[in-house]
């Protein structure tokens, strides 16, 4: 590159994040002005750039009402203040790095010294408009709070204001990062806020308007600007890729607004430094490395690890995750979003949404996860997100939180796929994200086939596969029974019956449900039931090994408690964790199934 011919210029390369003020370093090496441009990934991308060049930050920089994105609650009160004449002196604008603190500051510094008149739309051509454009206007005053803070800096400041604009009509003073201003430097600005010359406007800028002082507060007009969404972000980016001429790859300007984090200011940072990694092009694979992001393959095979239940698969795509250092916490991000697009295919057969690509990848996961599984990995994975800070480290949390998702997946119809284990005892604290017993008691079911019921809610109907012989056990099923009469029949074996009698016996222990009325409601349902009247007796009885329906109950609820646990205890993804991750079963965690 030849040499650039005449004085150094200052280059106005704004870095990513810097403060105002901030210059990014210029190393006039032979030939070549060289702009390391300050990046929060990594100082790799350093932008070889002739004189002329201008990031796109700036470049971009809305010059008008018009042109700027979001915010509109604020620009159409100051264009109704400005067409009406009806503006105030002093403004304060609130809100994140970013979202147009500055930007609208300069906007109207601009339609109040534009040549052709005060108005919310100057002319942009003008040599005002022009010189405020380029930040040059001698009576636009930006001032940078944070390394002004002293009061007198702010005296000599106040000084100032009293003495006529230079070239336009009004003075307009920007003070950025207000809230950094010492306490004497607020109280020396107070009386001056209050009643500026008439050729003055202050507008004041804050990220953390809780730290200015309410004498303040109540002098200004306050607009809270709100951070950008990312399609008001995207639309912009999208906007300017085209005017540019840049080749871009389908979703990359959908992941950079995203990445924006509300911030217009970001996103066109990060374009910038995209733009400058893929050589002039826009291309995901570029940005992904660039953002650090996770490769839409690994989320892939994620998904389809998760859907086979092979625990190593996914432990293996970790790994290789973490050996690429790609950040753990999109991982969860990403694979909550690719579930998301699998349900919408699921639910709405056919959806596409344009703004994305590779939706035939998206259809071929939706077949392998059931719609439910698909639910509930989405919830584990937002949820693992959120606790990720908790986890000893990120590959922790992340281990975890996929193993979760196996271990509280609802067992499949399919019988070739093994039983679901139970919850993973170490993420016992998590039982509330997923029904816990579900697994357990599903891989029980299918072992114990359907004589297995536990928990009953209705005693009669779980006794219906009972053995064989329980009549009475049987006949309890049809009986119109309720309340203590029920617990009675439930807890007696029909010892002897003739035509009009029935004798019972009872533990001497359960005697006391035998009360008068309780008799007498269980002869009158055996009488409607076999048609006749049958007078009913209860004796005590000794023996433990009464075959009651209760004690049928009991049994079978021992049984398949034993049945889960040897399940669980069997799981190889039980076994894995506890061997590979030290874990513990909680016993009593291990429910089976209702
Ligand atoms: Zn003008």
């Amino acid at each position: 590159m030849v040499a650039p011919a005449g004085p150094p210029a200052t280059i106005n390369c704004e870095p990513r994040q810097a403060r105002k003020g901030a210059a990014a370093t210029v190393d006039s090496g032979a030939g070549v002005w060289r702009v390391g441009v300050a990046t929060n990934h990594s100082s790799e991308f350093d932008i070889v750039c002739a004189m002329s060049y201008q990031v796109l930050a700036r470049k971009w920089r809305p010059k008008t009402f018009d042109q700027l994105v979001g915010q509109e609650h604020v620009s159409q009160a100051l264009i109704n203040g400005l067409d009406q004449d009806r503006l105030h002196h002093a403004f304060l604008f609130a809100g994140t790095r970013g979202v147009g603190k500055t930007t609208i500051a300069r906007i109207l510094a601009k339609c109040l010294n534009c040549e052709t008149g005060v108005s919310s739309t100057p002319c942009g051509e003008c040599s005002s408009c022009v010189d405020l454009d380029d930040g040059r206007f001698v009576d636009m005053i930006e001032i940078d709070a944070a390394s002004r803070t002293g009061v007198d800096d702010m005296r000599d400041l106040l000084e100032s204001v009293h003495y006529t604009p230079t070239r336009g009509r009004y003075k307009v003073y920007i003070i950025d990062e207000v809230h950094m201003l010492s306490t004497p430097s607020f109280n020396a600005l107070l009386k001056t806020l209050e009643e500026p010359p008439p050729h003055v406007k202050f507008v004041l800028a804050t990220t953390d308007p809780q730290k200015i002082p309410v004498t303040i507060l109540s002098r200004c007009l306050r607009f809270n600007l709100r951070r950008l969404l990312p399609d008001q972000i995207g639309d912009y980016l999208k906007t300017l890729v085209v005017t540019e001429g840049v080749e871009t790859e389908p979703e990359t300007i959908r992941v950079l607004s995203r990445a924006a984090d509300g911030s217009m200011r970001d996103g066109l940072s990060l374009l910038d430094q995209a733009i400058a990694f893929g050589g002039g092009k826009l291309v995901m694979s570029d940005l992904e490395k660039m953002l650090g992001l996770v490769d839409h393959l690994h989320v892939v095979s994620m998904i389809k690890a998760l859907s086979s239940n092979d625990a190593q698969s996914l432990l293996e795509i970790v790994e290789d995750l973490v050996s690429q250092s790609r950040d753990l916490e999109t991982v969860l991000l990403n694979l909550a979003e690719v579930l998301h697009r699998i349900t919408l295919v699921q639910c709405v057969p056919g959806y596409r949404d344009p703004e994305r690509s590779d939706w035939s990848a998206i259809e071929e996961l939706a077949a392998l996860l059931p719609v439910e599984d698909a639910q509930l990995f989405y919830q584990i994975a937002i949820k693992g997100r959120a606790e990720l800070g908790l986890a000893p480290d990120p590959r922790t949390g992340l281990e975890m939180t996929l193993l979760r998702m196996l271990a509280f997946r609802p067992a499949t119809a399919d019988p070739a796929a093994p039983a679901v284990p139970p919850p993973a005892p170490a993420a016992a604290k998590t039982q509330t994200s997923a029904p816990l017993a579900r697994p357990a008691a599903k891989s029980v079911k299918a072992q114990a086939t359907d004589t297995v019921k536990a928990q009953p809610p209705e005693p009669a109907r779980s006794v219906e596969a009972a053995p064989a012989g329980s009549d009475w056990v049987s006949l309890l099923n049809v009986l119109k029974l309720s309340g203590q009469a029920r617990e009675l029949a439930r807890n007696v074996q029909l010892k002897a019956r003739s035509d009009d009698r029935w004798d019972f016996v009872i533990a001497p222990s359960l005697r006391y449900l035998s009360s008068e009325s309780c008799v007498s409601s269980l002869s009158q349902a055996i009488s409607d039931q076999v048609g006749h009247p049958v007078s009913v007796r209860i004796m005590d009885n000794d023996s433990s090994e009464l075959r009651t329906a209760a004690a049928l109950e009991k049994q079978k609820v021992h049984d398949s408690m034993s049945e889960a646990e040897k399940a669980i205890n069997d799981d190889p993804t039980v076994k894995a964790l506890k061997e590979q991750m030290g874990a513990q079963l909680v016993e009593d965690s291990i429910q089976p199934l209702q």
